[in-house]
């Protein structure tokens, strides 16, 4: 059989997805398949037709092994075909090849059509804990198969969760493998490789930024046992009359907000990050990872916590809106954020999502909104 896909799909998306479709045809109905330039001469036409919506959906339309695939993203068309698999039996249980069910030389018979429209615009999965390369490479490579279509790198590259895993923290009954930032960054970019072939959503960063303005990199994650240099001290929010790190973790340390000095430095901090990764479609804007460690000085004891922060979301508005950027802002309601702003509100409404995480809620019970 012959597939087109049309010029909105990238070289390396079609490159990739040839060799992916390829193996289902072969395997599933012991069917060849290749690549064509010319819609006319295709049994299947992979299509993504862009418009102005930022939610994906599908519409499959196959006799056999002949018809058109069509979505708005390129991550709607993947999900819709392998969708269109799991009409034939192939069933995505975990990650990795290993774990798929598919049924073998089948004849393709059936006449598919369908017309999804997910229930949510935000399908996706945020990176956590102890991960090899190939454990998160895997973990992406699934997400399409099962309807999702974002993934969140948390900090500026996964080192944190990288060096847990190769450095086997806490693993007593393995060795440590060789492990360093360029490692690190190398392995990054491979997994952006993989969320670019799939057109994956790209979320980035979170926590750390609060730690940037004090001249740490977002990158280290929970690192600890570190010391403040003097001219940053004036950054930090004052704690019972002391303006120093908590815990020695710049991650888990909060600012004096009310300071304008570090509320235009985040934002330009946050602004050059946007401007060098344009690649990242939702850029989450958190602060710090810990709680009762707001700013106690006479200023910031005035407003509450959630007020800064709308504040210097609405300044990074502008500013991006200065940069020509179109980055998706996610902020994120978590320890005192949960405590609503009293006097500001957001100005362009759709640059930010937002992201409820109420860790210090009642989880045990289903959340009633
Ligand atoms: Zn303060």
């Amino acid at each position: 059989m012959k597939l087109f896909m049309n010029e909105n799909i990238t070289p390396l998306q079609k490159e990739w997805f040839t060799k992916g479709a390829a193996d289902y045809m072969n395997r599933l109905f012991n069917e060849p398949l290749s690549l064509t330039d010319d819609p006319s001469k295709a049994d299947l036409n992979v299509e993504v037709v862009l418009d102005d919506r930022t939610k994906d959906s599908y519409v499959v339309e196959l006799d056999g092994l002949r018809g058109s695939i069509t979505s708005n993203t390129w991550v709607g068309a993947l999900n819709g075909f392998y969708r269109w698999l799991e009409e034939y039996g192939v069933r995505f249980v975990r990650p990795q090849k290993a774990h798929e069910v598919i049924v073998e030389n089948i004849k393709p018979d059936q006449r598919i059509l369908l017309d999804v429209e997910p229930a949510y615009d935000h399908r996706g999965v945020c990176i956590e804990g102890a991960d090899s390369f190939e454990n998160v490479r895997d973990f992406i490579s699934w997400l399409p198969k099962i309807g999702m279509n974002s993934f969140f790198v948390q900090f500026e590259n996964p080192y944190s969760f990288f060096k847990r895993w190769y450095e086997h923290e806490m693993n007593p009954y393995k060795d440590k493998e060789p492990f360093d930032t360029q490692k690190a960054q190398k392995l990054s970019d491979l997994v952006d490789q993989e969320m670019e072939k799939r057109g994956i959503v790209h979320h980035r960063v979170g926590r750390g930024w609060t730690g940037e303005v004090l001249g740490y990199s977002s990158r280290f994650g929970w690192e600890k046992g570190l010391e403040l240099p003097e001219d940053k001290k004036p950054f930090a929010a004052m704690l019972n009359n002391k303006r120093d790190l908590v815990e020695g973790a710049p991650i888990l340390t909060s600012l004096c907000f009310s300071n304008p000095e570090v509320q235009d430095q985040m934002v330009e901090v946050i602004t050059d990050y946007a401007r060098d990764h344009q690649d990242v479609d939702y850029l989450h804007v958190w602060l710090s990872d810990a709680r009762n460690n707001i700013c106690e000085c006479d200023k910031c004891k005035k407003e509450r916590v959630a007020d800064q922060y709308i504040r210097i979301l609405n300044q990074l508005d502008e500013r991006l809106s200065e940069e020509g950027l179109d980055t998706k802002i996610c902020f994120l309601l978590y320890h005192e954020l949960l405590f609503a702003p009293q006097k500001e509100t957001l100005k362009n409404r759709e640059r930010f999502t937002m992201m409820f995480a109420p860790i210090t809620g009642p989880l045990k019970e289903a959340m009633r909104m």
